[in-house]
């Protein structure tokens, strides 16, 4: 029995209506919250999905004002290796860098610099800073047994740890070299300043960056995986997100009370589409709820479990609850089409989690492929057959006792669409001017304010193209049916 005589509606099935506007496209401010405390410049997340976040995409993301989540199917080392390896990819100071002794080999120093893809080294000798060795040190030196001692710079160039970014660009030029010393007053080590990394945080002004100017980065946790939060959490990790197909359960809500009893960080819960399982997930302390059971484009949940409720009203449902606590939802699942995103949000969410539309980015794990003269990328469920063996801990997905699986996901391939940079550009350019038609200049008053009509059969074929196209542009795609 329904319980409402009504239809639950998803992207499709509504529009958004145009407004009076004296609002241009590039006047508008699309910077939101994540969660309670942490802001994103553009609303758009990266699915924690195999085929979509590790640390390239969640870089490409994050430097972009967005954020990926890395996937939990990796050992938690590894999960917590990657988040890592984007807290370091661009920071200002890069804290406890990795030094070397004087007494250790060329050999040694090439096997450090290749492994971590770094081109210096502080040399330490008992606590004290001796020398730096840089590339240019050892640019053409073939005999790898000769001693760091022999060939570092030995005329430092420190800096303390309060130098303006302006006075340390000053002094990296005046001196010629690409780093500097960061030192305690008492002259022992505390980090190193580069001028790829200053150059980096130049080159992406609207980026999202920590207190102390790293990328951030989140990262999605099973039930019960306490181990592995504790190892992200020393990674300085920003956001846990705890990733159920099932998120009104006891154990996630458990899950979500124990992380926020154990560790001062932001939790994410879901996926849930109800009012009470919002208000749930809130009482157990979460501090943003993500919404979609059923949406996703490699998602058989609905069609094999016969369960799930279409994402706009998911979202309705969710946010009213959602922002009497003033809590932001997240719609995840089930973006088709650029102009989702924003329908997603006049509809209450404050973001959006992509998974197939950025899988066939340059940045995304998956593998490309050539199939009739074009490019594809591997996409899969994390409920797939293949991405359920390829599993470490419990992922999102019920496994029975007897550790048969049951799929709610698919295997497939998506276009493949260039770097994440512009396909965000083009999301991103689809929900300004959404805002300049409904004449409304910042997402939070766009997300309030804007009305959604229901669109009937025939407005939905009347809103794509109805000619044989002979020009693919990037942003449209005519989906099969
Ligand atoms: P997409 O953006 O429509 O491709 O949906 C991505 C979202 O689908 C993810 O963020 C997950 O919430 C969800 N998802 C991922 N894998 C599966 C699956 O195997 N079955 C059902 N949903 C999935």
């Amino acid at each position: 029995m329904l319980k409402k005589k009504k239809y639950a509606l998803t992207f499709d099935d509504v529009s958004i209506v145009p407004g009076y506007s004296q609002v241009l496209p590039g006047e508008t401010d699309v910077s939101t919250r994540l969660t309670k405390s942490i802001k994103l410049n553009i609303p758009i997340r990266s699915a924690a999905m195999d085929t979509v976040t590790e640390e390239k995409m969640a870089i490409a993301m994050s430097q972009q004002g967005g954020m990926g989540i890395i996937h939990q199917y990796l050992t938690p080392q590894e999960q917590a290796e990657q988040v890592r390896k984007v807290k370091r990819y661009e920071s200002w100071i890069i804290e406890n860098p990795i030094t070397i002794e004087p007494k250790k080999t060329v050999g040694a120093v090439k096997k450090i610099m290749r492994e971590n893809q770094i081109s210096g080294i502080p040399v330490v000798e008992n606590g004290k800073l001796v020398g730096i060795i840089t590339k240019r040190d050892i640019l053409f030196v073939e005999n790898n047994s000769l001693k760091v001692e022999d060939l570092m710079t030995k005329k430092l160039v420190t800096v303390l740890k309060d130098i303006t970014r302006d006075k340390a660009k000053q002094t990296l030029q005046k001196n010629k070299i690409e780093k500097l010393l960061v030192t305690k007053k008492d002259g022992k080590l505390l980090g190193l300043i580069t001028v790829k990394d200053i150059l980096r945080k130049e080159k992406y002004p609207n980026a999202t960056r920590d207190s102390v100017g790293r990328l951030m980065v989140g990262a999605a946790v099973g039930v019960g995986g306490m181990k592995r939060v504790e190892l992200l959490y020393k990674e300085d990790v920003d956001v846990i997100v705890v990733d159920s197909a099932h998120g009104h359960s006891k154990n996630v809500l458990n899950t979500i009370k124990q992380i926020k009893k154990q560790f001062d960080i932001d939790v994410i819960g879901g996926n849930v589409v109800t009012a009470k399982a919002t208000e749930d997930l809130i009482a157990a302390g979460a501090d943003a709820i993500k919404i979609g059971v059923g949406a996703g484009s490699i998602c058989t949940t609905r069609v094999v479990t016969g369960v799930g409720v279409p994402q706009i009203t998911s979202i309705e449902s969710c946010s009213e609850v959602a922002d009497k606590y003033d809590i932001p939802v997240i719609s995840d699942g089930g973006i088709k089409q650029y102009g989702d995103i924003a329908k997603a949000i006049a509809a209450g969410a404050s973001s959006a989690m992509i998974g197939g539309l950025l899988a066939g980015t340059e940045e995304a794990p998956g593998k490309k492929v050539l199939l009739e003269g074009r490019l594809f990328k591997e996409y899969r469920g994390m409920g797939s057959e293949a991405a359920l063996e390829a599993r470490y801990g419990p992922g999102r997905y019920f496994v029975s006792p007897k550790g048969k699986t049951v799929p709610e996901g698919v295997e497939g391939l998506v276009d493949f669409i260039g770097p994440v940079p512009e396909v965000l550009h083009d999301m991103v350019g689809g929900l300004k001017n959404a805002m300049g038609y409904a004449g409304i200049k910042t997402l939070k008053e766009f997300r309030k304010k804007t009305k959604l009509v229901e669109v009937s059969l025939g407005g939905q074929r009347e809103s794509h193209p109805s000619v044989r196209i002979t020009k693919e542009p990037r942003n449209y795609r005519a989906f099969p049916g």
